[in-house]
């Protein structure tokens, strides 16, 4: 049986980025039913014991499994979004992370710039990623629930670029929620 995350502040902790409103509705509503779901779904199947990654690879491209795989992500997905959100974040990051986003990207604003250009033209809903493979970090986007490990990526921060993330903050000016996470909420410590 999986479970809400409990997060590391409050829910109106991002005002006035991302309102109250719509974190009390993206993790108490949005997230629960993705576990809700999930919980139901797996429950007597060779799933129950597994752990989230391995469901959602069991999951993946498995006509019978659709909506695991779907509830799965949702579920891990969100687990991610809430970690790569802090109080006072959008800082540049110190030590070995800031060092190869400087190494991959050529500088933490061309960074910035390539990651909202990504999650920008993402079409539909789906995520933005920031992802490590064999050490090297690059930007990824993936649709709906799925997630970067089905490709035998590490995402270290993802953003949901899904309608219910932004729309009662900043309605359909997508980018505009973009520049909010990466200039005062992304926590890449
Ligand atoms: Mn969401």
């Amino acid at each position: 049986m999986f479970d809400l995350p409990p997060l590391d502040y409050e829910l109106n902790a991002f005002e006035p980025y991302i309102s109250e409103q719509t974190m009390d509705l993206h993790y108490n509503k949005h997230h629960r039913a993705y576990i809700d779901n999930l919980n139901k779904l797996i429950s007597g199947t060779e799933m129950e014991n597994m752990d989230l990654p391995e469901i959602i690879v069991t999951a993946f491209g498995d006509k019978r499994y659709v909506a695991i795989f779907n509830n799965a992500g949702q579920t891990y997905n969100h687990n991610i979004f809430w970690k790569s959100m802090k109080p006072n974040g959008g800082k540049e990051p110190k030590g070995e992370l800031g060092e190869k986003i400087k190494r991959d990207f050529g500088s933490y604003d061309n960074f910035k710039q390539e990651f909202k250009k990504a999650a920008a033209a993402h079409f539909g809903s789906g995520w933005a990623w920031l992802v490590e493979k064999d050490g090297k970090l690059s930007i990824m986007t993936t649709a709906n629930g799925d997630n970067p490990i089905t490709k035998g990526y590490m995402p270290l921060v993802g953003l949901d670029v899904w309608e219910h993330a932004y729309y009662l903050d900043y309605q359909n000016r997508r980018g505009d929620f973009i520049d909010a996470f990466l200039n005062h909420l992304i926590n890449l410590e």
